[in-house]
């Protein structure tokens, strides 16, 4: 047993990291069950359009409600999954999960809305999404063009696999989804690889959008990557705008979108509806594709 091992075991493991590791297991643990114990839900949080302030898209975001753990983050429970294995079968639920409420939105006559899904590394490295894309599209009858994927830069810039992602995101490209690279500016890309992606989005990191009108080197990360969205013709977004200042900034930049708290924070389908009835306008597909 553990008593015999003494002293050794306590200096290469401290208590606390002991108990980590012990919160650790139980989290994965009840993360096996948690899908058929629906104890995940989908938070939806607003896109709004400079332009027109009017909301354009959601982003899906995952939050998990466990009876003894309470609200877990997925910045703590996504990387267990990724590691578990168990991410395929969030994923998906996620992906069901959401183009079904959008579908639902669009038939209770809401205005048409773009719903963005995170896609995890791992599942961008299994082929058969593809196949699980096309089915989840035809099984809820939401059009492709109201789904956006979104990937990493890091997931999306990966040297030694370019050709695989390029090939992914052309077949998902065909299906007629669109694509935006999430936390951009965090990884270095290389320009080149950047340019031939097929994709629609690029979404500011919120590093550098929380640093607007405090940081001149901030500014300028975030005006080049909008410049860069705009010679690239992308679509650009930033995220975790929380000041009106830093909403300001990226309006006068031509940001085309902006996610944040100073507009909506992530909230439950039923109150986005609500939101959506008053605000919502129908997104004019036409001309972005
Ligand atoms: P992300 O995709 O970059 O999502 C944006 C995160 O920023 C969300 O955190 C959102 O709640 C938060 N945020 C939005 N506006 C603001 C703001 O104004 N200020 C601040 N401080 N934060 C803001 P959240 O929901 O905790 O998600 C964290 C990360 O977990 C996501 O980052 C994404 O990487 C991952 N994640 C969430 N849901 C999913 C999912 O369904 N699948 C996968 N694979 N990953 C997910
Ligand atoms: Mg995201
Ligand atoms: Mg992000
Ligand atoms: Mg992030």
């Amino acid at each position: 047993t553990s008593k015999d091992n003494g002293k050794h075991q306590y200096t290469l493991c401290s208590p606390e990291i002991k108990e980590e590791v012990l919160k650790k297991t139980k989290i994965t643990n009840h993360l096996y069950r948690a899908i058929e114990r629906g104890e995940f839900v989908l938070y939806y949080q607003p896109q709004i359009s400079t332009a027109s302030r009017e909301i354009v898209g959601v982003e899906a975001l995952l939050r998990w409600r466990n009876h003894e753990f309470g609200v877990i983050s997925p910045k703590i429970f996504i990387p267990l999954a990724e590691q578990t294995g168990l991410i395929d079968a969030i994923g998906k639920w996620v992906l069901e999960v959401a183009c079904r409420q959008n579908k639902a939105w669009q038939n209770a006559g809401l205005p048409p809305i773009r719903m963005s899904v995170n896609l995890a590394a791992e599942q961008f490295q299994d082929r058969k999404l593809i196949g699980f894309v096309n089915k989840v599209l035809y099984e809820t009858g939401l059009d492709a063009r109201y789904l956006e994927l979104e990937i990493t830069e890091s997931t999306a810039v990966d040297k030694e696999k370019y050709k695989y992602t390029t090939q992914m995101l052309n077949e998902l490209k065909e299906l007629g989804v669109s694509i935006s690279i999430d936390d951009f500016g965090t990884e270095y890309s290389s320009l080149g690889r950047l340019k031939s992606l097929p994709i629609d989005q690029l979404k500011i990191d919120m590093q550098f959008v929380q640093n607007i009108s405090e940081s001149k080197k901030d500014e300028a990360i975030v005006k080049t990557i909008i410049q860069l969205a705009k010679n690239l013709e992308l679509n650009v977004i930033a995220e975790g705008v929380e000041k009106e200042e830093q909403y300001e900034f990226l309006k006068k930049e031509r940001c085309d979108e902006i996610q944040g708290y100073f507009f909506y924070k992530p909230m439950p389908a039923a109150e986005l509806e609500g939101i959506l009835h008053k605000h919502s306008k129908r997104l004019d597909m036409e001309v972005k594709l």
